[in-house]
């Protein structure tokens, strides 16, 4: 089928991308390139545009016979957006609304939205189910839990047929070599951890040891980005299918504190670095693992990776190669 993958230029984009296009499916790339990569769109067609832009969107469903969308371009800093909230409701909710709007006039059926597990906010039981109250502690969870409650009205009014993936952390690479995690400036742990490795950094920083957590730092449920873009894959041809509306979790099932992280990536390197304790970051919640039963029982999904080992030792290859060389 045609699809339109918004921000397919991006970490998780260019992965999802890259797994429509082996699966033989049509593509159309839209992304600013704010934080994208024009080298991470490894085929289909690209157009550099935002999804702000109305007339763009209505002349790229005009062109091109889009049946399904995945809507990954979004701003993801939890940090950042405690400091610029304006910022993640104008981008995740106003601009993602005009691309709602344009989908739905051009009569595209099928919508894949990017989410997250901030939605859930502090945890009241883990793992974490799609049931569990959604009670975001940032606004970046909550502009996304916003957009969540627009595509279920729409569902209902327009009948738009929409699956909602949320996100646990995204990590690691494609193995091949050609894409990978490449934000600037780097805000996520692994990317930072292994920079600290190679020398880009002098130390890593834990944000907080105070945490009531088995060590005391934040746990989180590391998810490879290959096994999300195959969640993608899998929900977009099952809404083609004549799947119903649905939310899903993405996650391992298994929860790393930061020091674990930081220790399995000293293995995995076998380089020795400085670590140092600092205070908490706003809008973190203390443990985030997902239960991810849902979607292995509705769309057969299963994770290839089930390792943190494994999931960095595809990220290290990535960072030693030097990522992208446009940057
Ligand atoms: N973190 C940290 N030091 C860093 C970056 C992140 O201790 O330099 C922590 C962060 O507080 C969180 C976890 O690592 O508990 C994962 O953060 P990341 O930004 O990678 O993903 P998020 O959970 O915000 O989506």
């Amino acid at each position: 089928m045609k699809i339109l993958v918004t921000g397919g230029a991006g970490y998780i984009g260019s992965h999802v991308l890259k797994r429509l296009l082996e699966a033989g499916h049509d593509t159309v790339t839209l992304d600013n390139l704010s934080k994208g990569h024009k080298e991470a769109v490894l085929g289909g067609k690209f157009i550099e545009g935002d999804i702000g832009d109305k007339e763009l969107l209505d002349s790229i469903f005009t062109e091109h016979d889009i049946e399904g969308v995945i809507h990954l371009a979004a701003d993801s800093l939890v940090g950042e957006s405690m400091e610029d909230p304006g910022k993640y409701y104008h981008n995740n909710v106003a601009k993602a609304l005009n691309l709602l709007e344009a989908v739905v006039e051009n009569n595209v059926n099928y919508f894949v939205f990017s989410s997250t597990a901030a939605v859930y906010g502090e945890p009241e039981a883990v793992p974490i189910v799609e049931e569990h109250p959604t009670n975001p502690e940032n606004v970046y969870g909550e502009s996304k839990l916003f957009f969540e409650k627009i595509l279920k009205r729409y569902d209902e009014i327009h009948g738009l047929k929409y699956i909602s993936l949320r996100y646990f952390n995204a990590a690691g690479a494609d193995p091949e070599g050609k894409i990978g995690e490449a934000h600037d400036p780097e805000t996520h742990l692994i990317p930072i951890v292994l920079q600290t490795a190679l020398g880009i950094r002098d130390k890593i920083y834990i944000y907080g040891d105070d945490y009531p957590t088995k060590d005391g730092s934040c746990v989180r449920d590391y998810i490879h980005v290959n096994d999300l873009a195959d969640a993608h894959l899998l929900a977009v041809e099952a809404l083609a299918d004549g799947k119903n509306s649905d939310i899903y979790n993405l996650g391992c099932g298994d929860g790393y504190s930061v020091k674990e992280v930081i220790e399995t990536a000293k293995k995995v390197t076998q380089k020795d670095f400085e670590v140092e304790v600092s205070e908490r970051r706003a809008g973190d919640p203390a443990v985030l693992i997902a239960g991810s039963e849902k979607i292995k029982d509705h769309l057969g999904w299963q994770p290839e990776y089930q390792d943190l080992e494994k999931i960095i030792s595809t990220a290290w290859k990535w960072h030693k190669s030097g990522g992208f060389r446009d940057e």
